[in-house]
């Protein structure tokens, strides 16, 4: 279990993570997103304990982040942003080191069962600059997950990934949860959040905007949207809390008009105001 009170992190003027509270529950995957500069990144450098807060604080399993840091890093398992696999051992070599660091018990059982979960078993004596980064990336997942943590991290796990690669991180994901962890993921790809989490909290400015199950999270802006396009051909969209009123807008409107189901993005760019950048 994850708990957050008031946390802040300021960077000079900036302020990176603003009187975030978010408690997150065992066995959950949470979705943490938000545009660029958003604060998501910086939220999980706290709570791996690579960062500390301002102001606030940030507990894993009741243990503090920055007084209990070396509980809370036993309990954890973090696949980053950037791979920092090392590039001149194998795949096995990159688990058997980190898990000497770990000091992790029966090790050669464990990198065996992780490096076959993620289809990497008959590709280990390799070294990893042969792997695609659709594998070194699967190779971050096996490592993070290699000493059984209670609580895994992944920063925008599938970033650069083509769609096959993405869909299979995210089984991984489902599988590490159907193992019993705990999964928070950042991600700025709303179908990703939309795709794999419990819950998502959207992050703008470092704010919290909305925290709820993607379902809701539609429920709120309206399950419906009719999409048309006006007099100068720009699209524009109407959200619609019912069937029923997408119809009548439908029947009223008299010019090219779509009518869909509303998904996180429609949530997201109601919420954000569709920025990408900040
Ligand atoms: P996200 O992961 O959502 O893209 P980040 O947590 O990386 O966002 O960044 C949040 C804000 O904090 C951004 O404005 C970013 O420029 C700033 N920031 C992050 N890390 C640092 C740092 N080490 N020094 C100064 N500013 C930082």
């Amino acid at each position: 279990m994850i708990e957050l009170e008031h946390l802040t992190k300021v960077y000079g003027k900036i302020r990176a993570i603003d009187d975030l509270s978010i408690r997150i529950e065992k066995n959950e995957i949470f979705g943490l997103l938000g545009p660029n500069g958003a604060g998501k990144s910086t939220t999980i450098k706290i709570l791996t304990t690579l960062v500390k807060p301002t102001g606030g604080r940030a507990r894993l399993d009741d243990f503090d982040v920055v007084r209990d840091s070396l509980e809370v890093k036993k309990r954890i398992g973090v696949v980053p942003q950037e791979n920092n696999l090392d590039r001149e051992l194998s795949a096995f070599d990159n688990l058997r080191i980190y898990g000497l660091l770990h000091h992790l018990l029966e090790l050669e059982q464990k990198i065996e069962e992780q490096l076959r979960s993620v289809g990497l078993w008959e590709r280990r004596r390799d070294n990893i600059q042969t792997f695609s980064g659709g594998m070194q990336r699967r190779l971050l997942i096996a490592r993070a997950a290699l000493g059984g943590p209670r609580v895994l991290f992944l920063d925008e796990p599938t970033i650069g990934l083509d769609p096959q690669v993405r869909r299979e991180i995210w089984n991984m994901i489902r599988r590490l949860k159907a193992q019993g962890g705990t999964v928070l993921l950042t991600t700025h790809y709303i179908e990703e959040a939309e795709a794999l989490s419990d819950r998502v909290g959207i992050l703008s400015r470092g704010k919290l905007i909305a925290l709820d199950t993607p379902a809701n999270l539609k429920k709120m802006v309206g399950e419906y949207v009719v999409e048309y396009l006006d007099g100068e051909g720009n699209q524009l969209t109407r959200m619609c809390a019912s069937r029923e009123d997408a119809e009548c807008f439908l029947k009223e409107a008299g010019i090219e008009v779509r009518r869909r189901r509303s998904n996180l993005e429609d949530v997201f760019v109601k919420l954000t105001g569709g920025r990408i950048e900040q």
